[in-house]
């Protein structure tokens, strides 16, 4: 969602800010001699800044400047690790026009941080120790001594930041990634038609920037530099030297960097257990979907328009060297969810309000519309037993999940874990301790392999009811 602003306030009177009682100005000091800078003043207020300079342009006048993050000033100053729905957003921006008398209409903007706060399985490590390079460009790391502070990759209009949203922020998230596009040039983002505080209360021009995150995740080239070199022929494994190399993306014609691209998500598709790119594309959809109260589903249902072929503007909303071709890379299922990104509209967001308030039970699949609001299965009241297995059966699973996760942690073996997220199954590999053991995750989980240790050991693939017993099998061999 929209986090940091920087904001120009041209309406404002000399002395509006200053008289407000939960701001206290001092003068703006230079950091390094300790001496007033240019005559100015700012007050800082839970997560905001308010800056009050001369005039550049007119002697005698002042310029009013808010800058900060509205995701911050929304938490009482405190931080913006948890979710920002864009409900809250707007509640945010109407609430400075009542505080700080300011007219979001007549706001210009600035510069603007588009972020989400993506909730993984595993640690977001995982996914920054994978980060190549960005289109041609080298990231480079934040804090030079953790990784997980974070990646920037700076160029002349914008930044893209990924970081481990908890290890920045020091609040418990649990495994949250970040992914940041900071906009310094707002020609940037012409084509989405956002250039005031008042442009980022209106959902059909704030929802499209998961176009501008989807496109910027797309340029991102990742890979697996852990993955097993030995099944890779001789080609591969020349391929996988030079695509793994930040130096060699930096040689690139533009046509070869999205070739490379390509073969870069070919070769992962191919060998890697760890591939993190296409999951990445479902969460980021599946999490924006959510700041608007949407379900994933209700995306996908839109049709997919192309901004650029909207013809309501003059300029192309993305950016010419971050083409691609729309080849669909073999072995990954479906479309990448950004193309079946559809344009919020009050339209849609009515019919899809029809789609939740038809509600089904989540065992059986019954309709439940007329159960409470928040009830997820067959009401024990009004089914008897029936509505209580059905809500036991979806405990139970969530129970067995656990022990085939606490069985391998205690025998040390890694697990193939499958999840399901907006309709496609991805796959990922990875130790028990590393996994996050929430409900959220659970409920996406569709299947478990508990990988060899050793030589004589076979693969064991647990599934319905072949798990059950499976587990209970497991468990009782442990407790032996
Ligand atoms: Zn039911």
């Amino acid at each position: 969602m929209i986090d940091g602003i920087k904001s120009v306030h041209p309406y404002l009177t000399a002395g509006t800010w200053e008289a407000s009682p939960l701001l206290g100005f001092v003068m703006a000091v230079d950091q390094q001699t300790g001496e007033l800078a240019g005559n100015g003043s700012y007050a800082a207020f839970n997560g905001l800044r308010f800056e009050i300079r001369p005039s550049s342009l007119r002697p005698g006048a002042v310029t009013h400047c808010l800058n900060g993050s509205l995701h911050k000033y929304h938490n009482r100053g405190t931080h913006n690790a948890n979710s920002f729905p864009f409900a809250e957003l707007v509640k945010t921006v109407q609430g400075l026009e009542a505080s700080f008398s300011v007219l979001p209409d007549r706001a210009t903007l600035h510069g603007l941080e588009i972020g989400v706060n993506i909730r993984l399985p595993f640690s977001p490590l995982r996914v920054l120790k994978q980060v190549i390079c960005y289109i041609n460009k080298p990231f480079t790391q934040i804090d030079r001594r953790n990784k997980r502070l974070g990646l920037v990759c700076s160029l002349c209009e914008y930044d893209v930041k990924l970081y481990d949203k908890g290890a920045q922020s020091g609040v418990k998230t649990g495994h949250l990634l970040r992914l940041e596009v900071k906009v310094k040039k707002m020609r940037f983002i012409r084509g989405y038609g956002i250039a005031t505080m008042a442009d980022l209360t209106e959902a059909n021009k704030v929802f499209p920037l998961l176009r501008l995150l989807s496109d910027v995740l797309r340029g991102i080239v990742f890979m697996d530099l852990t993955l097993s070199k030995q099944p890779l022929n001789a080609h591969e494994y020349r391929q996988f030297l030079i695509l793994s190399n930040p130096k060699g993306w930096e040689q690139m014609s533009k046509y070869q960097l999205s070739r490379n691209r390509e073969r870069a998500e070919l070769l992962m598709c191919k060998h890697s257990k760890r591939q993190v790119k296409p999951l990445l594309f479902s969460l980021l959809a599946e999490t924006w979907a959510g700041l608007f109260g949407m379900e994933t589903e209700a995306i996908t249902l839109q049709p997919f328009h192309r901004l650029d072929e909207s013809g309501e503007r003059s300029q192309p909303a993305t950016f010419s060297h971050l083409e691609y071709k729309g080849k669909k890379v073999a072995g990954i299922k479906g479309e990448h969810p950004q193309e079946k990104t559809g344009i919020y509209s009050a339209k849609n967001a009515q019919k899809n309000g029809a789609k939740t308030a038809q509600r089904s039970c989540k065992t059986c699949r019954r309709d439940i519309s007329t159960q409470h609001p928040r009830s997820r299965f067959c009401s024990e009241r009004l089914y008897g037993s029936a509505g209580k297995a059905c809500r036991n059966k979806d405990s139970n699973r969530r129970r067995d999940l656990k022990r085939i996760i606490n069985t391998a942690m205690n025998t040390q073996q890694f697990i193939a874990i499958t999840y399901s997220v907006g309709g496609d199954s991805y796959t990922d590999t990875l130790h028990p301790s590393e996994l996050e053991v929430t409900r959220n995750w659970l409920d996406k989980i569709t299947r478990i392999d508990l990988l060899p240790t050793g030589k004589g050991d076979q693969l064991e693939t647990l599934t319905g009811n072949k798990a059950q017993a499976f587990i209970q099998q497991h468990i009782n061999s442990i407790s032996k």
